[in-house]
């Protein structure tokens, strides 16, 4: 039957988290709850303040700023191209139409630093109205692979760019040749014979106290230095026997002005792409101004790191007399509290401390992804932060923040339980049908229909065997209510495994003549409701800086950064949370249907946001936390 259940429904959506007990409570009680504490802390702070006083005369007593009320904010994710550093940009070169690039190295995986630069660099020329190429940087054939040139693709789409063209340095290997023949030609390129001892002493020496100076070979003809160009090209020369060097300015204050390398043999290893073409390879520094030129980039945006190259960029650009793009820098985004390269990434992958590389603990992008971190939040988040030349430095509590208000007002809420015990209410005799909303504030996400049995699953953790006053939740004697239901119930006795210590059962009945409950918990019934691995993940270091842990970042590794339910319980609504996902249709997870696994997201009340990982199968779900509810949520 369907009980009339509007009522209820209405009163409990009202309820409030107590975030301290993780109880349900109507707003009345939380702000009794609340009141109380506060006068407790005060109580507490008085005293600290007037101990502190007594011991410390003249101690700084500034009080500390109040916690500013977390609102609701739609992040305008234009917001950085409309204002400040970006906007400086375009004002400085107001070039339409604009041509961006993002020029990745296929040589790993990207992570949320990269989120940046193709936030950056995509969104610019999108907001302007011009076009972004996506550039593999393909000039190292010893460290490409190609499962990296699918993963950086795939990464753009998710983040919801599509680039103008996809190209690579290496369709210009021919073109750049010629333009360093150019350059021989021009006098301002000579190959050297040099060892890394002798060129370190040319630049300065170890300190730089040293007088700089040029080796002989500087001084070729423009003839000798074609043939042994062309004789590198060859084969003639084994590695590190020859290298072209670009004659540029030794008395500049810059290093990146001090002759640097244009060409290098790289003759044992095939390219992907021009296989064994090539003997010789172009250096970033030779390469990466003139793609930028091939290709027009009108606003060559990269991060401040490449802040010295700016000017040789330009000078070869400029020698050579073509296309000058305009080179500019902000700062990188750094995460703290994990580890982001590529050799330790790959160390805890085959150490077996993390699932793979796009294990949800990680922050790779394929790692954000499966976690169910919505691309449309990586997106707000980067520009909540605003784009500078100064680099950004974040712990990952405060992405962490971000993430949870984006989910917050963005996807459904389901009843889950992560460890489940049957609770058999005993007068309850009929299965009823509730219709609940998916959202408390946004109608338009709809309702869905779920069943309460008079057998329902509830929390281990919201019973407990032996009752105290400060408790509010279910105990032997104790009423509590059932988010939604219609009645109260209250625990007449329980069952236990006489081996393992563990409640089994608990019965109950309805408790209808009593006051209104102070508490409401989370249930989930026997009918239409599914069993599902839930993954609940924590931080993988215990540190902010795992690097510095003594013995290195592995001694740093959170034994509990992964705890596993695998009896977990949820609700019916998630058959149509799953039918309806993406949650929400946003960035490149904008057409229903079209997001993997991870776009089935929802929020388990009181518990967590979670999202469905790629582990799952038809007949069994398995689940990722994404973010907790509230930041110091470190009770799992
Ligand atoms: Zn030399």
């Amino acid at each position: 039957m369907m009980a009339d259940m509007g009522a209820v429904a209405e009163q409990t959506a009202k309820l409030h988290l107590d975030e301290e007990t993780g109880e349900l409570v109507s707003k009345g009680e939380l702000k009794k709850r609340q009141a109380k504490r506060a006068k407790k802390a005060a109580t507490a702070k008085a005293k600290e303040a007037k101990a502190a006083v007594a011991a410390a005369v003249g101690g700084n007593d500034k009080k500390p700023a109040p916690k500013p009320k977390e609102e609701e904010v739609v992040i305008d994710s234009e917001a950085m191209f409309k204002q400040g550093f970006l906007d400086d940009v375009f004002k400085e070169r107001p070039m339409k139409p604009v041509v961006t690039r993002f020029p990745p190295e296929p040589n790993g995986f990207l992570h949320i630093g990269h989120a940046k630069a193709i936030a950056v660099n995509f969104g610019f020329a999108k907001y302007h109205g011009g076009v972004c190429y996506l550039r593999y940087d393909d000039t190292n054939p010893e460290k490409e692979e190609e499962k990296y040139f699918t993963a950086i693709q795939d990464m753009v789409h998710w983040l919801g760019f599509t680039p103008y063209k996809i190209t690579h340095s290496s369709d210009n290997f021919q073109k750049l040749y010629d333009l360093a023949e150019k350059l021989i030609t021009l006098e301002k390129a000579y190959v050297c014979h040099c060892d890394d001892t002798e060129i370190k002493l040319q630049r300065g020496g170890e300190k730089g106290a040293t007088p700089r100076y040029r080796c002989e070979h500087a001084s070729q003809t423009v003839e000798a230095n074609l043939k042994k160009f062309r004789d590198m090209r060859d084969g003639v020369y084994k590695p590190r026997e020859a290298f072209l060097r670009m004659k540029m300015d030794m008395e500049d204050g810059n290093p990146q002005m001090w002759d640097l390398a244009a060409y290098r043999i790289k003759s044992d290893t095939p390219h992907h792409r021009t296989g064994w073409d090539w003997k010789i390879y172009p250096t970033y520094d030779f390469t990466h101004g003139l793609c930028d030129s091939f290709e027009k980039i009108t606003h060559s945006l990269c991060t401040t790191e490449f802040i010295n190259s700016r000017q040789s960029y330009e000078w070869l650009n400029k020698v050579l007399g073509v296309y000058e793009p305009m080179q500019r820098e902000y700062g990188r985004l750094n995460i703290t509290g994990t580890v982001l390269s590529k050799r330790k990434i790959q160390k805890l992958v085959d150490d077996g401390h993390v699932r793979d590389w796009d294990d949800p603990r990680l922050f790779t992008l394929v790692s954000l992804r499966r976690r169910g971190v919505p691309p449309q939040a990586i997106l707000d988040f980067i520009s909540e932060l605003g784009v500078t030349p100064s680099t950004t430095t974040i712990q990952i509590k405060r992405f962490e923040q971000s993430i949870r208000k984006y989910l917050e007002r963005t996807v459904p809420r389901l009843m889950m339980v992560l460890d489940p015990i049957p609770v058999t209410i005993e007068d309850a005799t009929e299965t009823l049908d509730l219709e609940l909303p998916f959202s408390p504030k946004d109608p338009a996400m709809g309702s869905h229909t779920v069943k309460f049995t008079p057998t329902v699953y509830i929390d281990r953790s919201d019973f407990r065997e032996v009752d105290s006053k400060d408790y509010f939740r279910l105990a032997p004697g104790k009423t509590v209510g059932l988010m939604n239901a219609p009645y109260p119930i209250k625990a007449t006795s329980f069952g236990k495994d006489e081996a393992t210590g563990k409640v089994t059962e608990v019965r109950a009945v309805f408790d209808k003549e009593g006051k209104k409950p102070k508490a409401f918990i989370t249930w989930v019934g026997t009918e239409g409701s599914q069993r599902v691995e839930a993954r609940v993940h924590n931080s993988l270091f215990k540190s902010e800086r795992p690097d510095d842990a003594e013995g290195g970042f592995l001694n740093d590794i959170h034994p509990e950064s992964e705890v596993v339910y695998p009896d977990a319980v949820i609700e019916s609504g998630i058959d149509e949370v799953k039918r309806r996902a993406p949650w929400p249709e946003a960035a490149g997870e904008s057409e229903r249907g079209k997001s993997g696994p991870e776009g089935v997201r929802f929020q388990a009340m009181r518990l967590a946001y979670f999202a469905m990982d790629s582990d799952s199968k038809d007949d069994k779900i398995v689940l990722n936390k994404i973010v907790s509810l509230k930041e110091d949520a470190g009770k799992n």
